[in-house]
């Protein structure tokens, strides 16, 4: 039983640990939360092995429910399209084999199905459709209940700003 060098706890499992250099006598929870090196054997087991820090692949994960959004101004931009091609809308209607009043609708902003969005996108070579790709979830570490983290711990250990 020791003080832990890192954290200051008293009456603690200590093991002389590695980190940057400096040699510490460290608890167990100052070395799990920060994976310090062991210079010492271990003759207790850590209660459970801490679930590898995974990089931030949220965004990869993200990737299978990526869902496309419709622009809030779709009905600008089929307006402005059809009209950069030259066409009516009833030159469009026909093209898409809808009815005139689908395009008149969706120009006057009620938004058809995606479907048909996509078909008039095509036409016109437009976009309408924003990819909706989430912010990216961040692992963030739950600062340290102590109100001071490790790292402050060890800075001010090491005498350092
Ligand atoms: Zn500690």
């Amino acid at each position: 039983m020791g003080t832990c060098e890192m954290c200051g706890s008293e009456r603690v499992m200590t093991l002389l640990s590695e980190i940057s250099g400096t040699r510490l006598r460290c608890c167990n929870r100052c070395i799990e939360s920060n994976n310090l090196n062991i210079l010492e054997k271990r003759n207790v087991p850590l209660s459970k092995p801490r679930a590898p820090l995974s990089p931030v692949r949220a965004y990869t994960k993200n990737m299978s429910k990526l869902e496309k959004e419709v622009m809030p101004d779709f009905h600008r931009a089929i307006k402005r399209g059809r009209e950069a091609k030259g066409w009516s809308s009833r030159d469009l209607a026909m093209r898409l084999n809808l009815r005139l009043n689908d395009i008149q609708k969706a120009e006057a902003g009620v938004q058809p199905a995606d479907s048909t969005l996509e078909k008039i996108e095509k036409a016109l070579d437009i976009k309408l459709f924003e990819d909706n790709i989430s912010e990216p979830e961040r692992s963030v570490r739950a600062p340290s209940s102590r109100g001071m983290t490790i790292g402050d711990a060890l800075d001010e250990f090491l005498g350092k700003e």
